[in-house]
């Protein structure tokens, strides 16, 4: 941010991320109450405890149906929408294969492919059945489970985002682990750096400048581990139930609504650069930066931010469809 103005910088670990907060105000109290309403919402969607909300639906599958409250309700509605999308990539009911696989936390291996066939049998989303008067969902079948570690945090960016609104603060800029929502701007935007993947946490391939606008990255080098000198990353092709594997270390986001960019980078994911590039021009408002394993950075249109890549290995390259 180039700006004359001091930023203030509030920080938290949540959602076993670092959270960061920027203001153009000293504001310990605004900090404070922006990370309750952060926590209030892990405690609702989390997988990763015994007790949320989606806990609870998972829980109950196979035997009946859950009513959760009203944000939990709609952010699964529209999980379920991205999810049976043709050919989605993106699948809410992946619960059971990424309990299974680990991937990135102590003991992950690759599991027996029989266990894979078997799992996948309990990741229908079609199989997650919502009920829009009783605000109720079911899993209709045992031993499925929703899992939104994909946009939990893009849907909570958008709702602190809201929050700020809410409480007259024109400018900042909220960071959950590699998620980030920004609030105006002044002087050229906020600079956001895009990750050299499988490199020092601080190399960067290039940097965004963006205003009001959300910020998504999903990484293969985010969290992945090596068996027999393969690499297996933690983003899993819901058709296979093995890590997707296609051309791309990282997808970048550009959005409006940081829920968009979370969903929009698992389904760009799934699709690669030429598929991708093709989906989102019927989407002005979502533009894709891709980095490949191949060194290219290819950006899928430019309208509303502009890019300055920053490292020689490198090279930038026309949309190529
Ligand atoms: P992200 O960091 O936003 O790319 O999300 C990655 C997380 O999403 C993983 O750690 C899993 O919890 C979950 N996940 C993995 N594969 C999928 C998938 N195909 N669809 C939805 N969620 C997924
Ligand atoms: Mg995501």
């Amino acid at each position: 941010m180039s700006s004359t103005h001091r930023v203030y910088s509030y920080s938290a670990v949540l959602m076993g991320s670092p959270i960061l907060l920027k203001l153009f105000s000293h504001d310990e109290m605004l900090a404070s109450r922006v990370f309750r309403l952060i926590r209030q919402y892990e405690d609702l969607l989390t997988v990763n405890r015994a007790h949320s909300e989606v806990m609870n639906i998972n829980h109950a599958a196979g035997q009946h149906a859950v009513v959760v409250s009203r944000p939990v309700y709609e952010l699964i509605r529209c999980a379920k929408a991205a999810s049976v999308l043709h050919d989605s990539a993106f699948n809410l009911a992946i619960g059971p294969l990424v309990k299974r696989w680990k991937i990135g936390f102590h003991g992950d291996r690759v599991p027996p492919a029989e266990e894979i066939a078997a799992l996948l049998a309990r990741t229908s989303p079609q199989e997650v059945i919502l009920d829009d008067e009783a605000g109720s969902v079911f899993l209709t079948r045992p031993g499925m489970e929703i899992d939104l570690g994909a946009i939990a945090k893009g849907y909570i960016a958008d709702r602190v985002r809201d929050y700020l609104h809410k409480e007259g603060v024109t400018e900042g800029l909220i960071n959950l682990g590699g998620n980030l929502q920004t609030l105006g701007a002044r002087e050229g935007g906020w600079t956001v750096g895009v990750k050299k993947p499988f490199d020092l946490p601080e190399a960067l391939v290039g940097t965004l400048q963006v205003e009001n606008r959300s910020v998504v990255t999903s990484g293969t080098y985010e969290r992945y581990f090596e068996q027999d000198g393969r690499r297996y990353h933690h983003i899993l092709n819901p058709s296979t139930g093995y890590p997707l594997d296609n051309e791309l270390d990282s997808v970048t986001i550009v959005s409006p609504d940081s829920l968009d960019g979370d969903i929009w980078t698992t389904l760009i994911f799934g699709m690669g650069v030429e598929r991708g590039c093709a989906a989102l021009r019927a989407r002005p408002d979502i533009e894709a930066i891709f980095v490949t394993r191949a060194k290219e950075v290819i950006l899928s249109s430019m309208n509303h931010f502009r890019f300055t890549l920053c490292d020689e290995d490198y090279r930038l390259t026309d949309n190529i469809v």
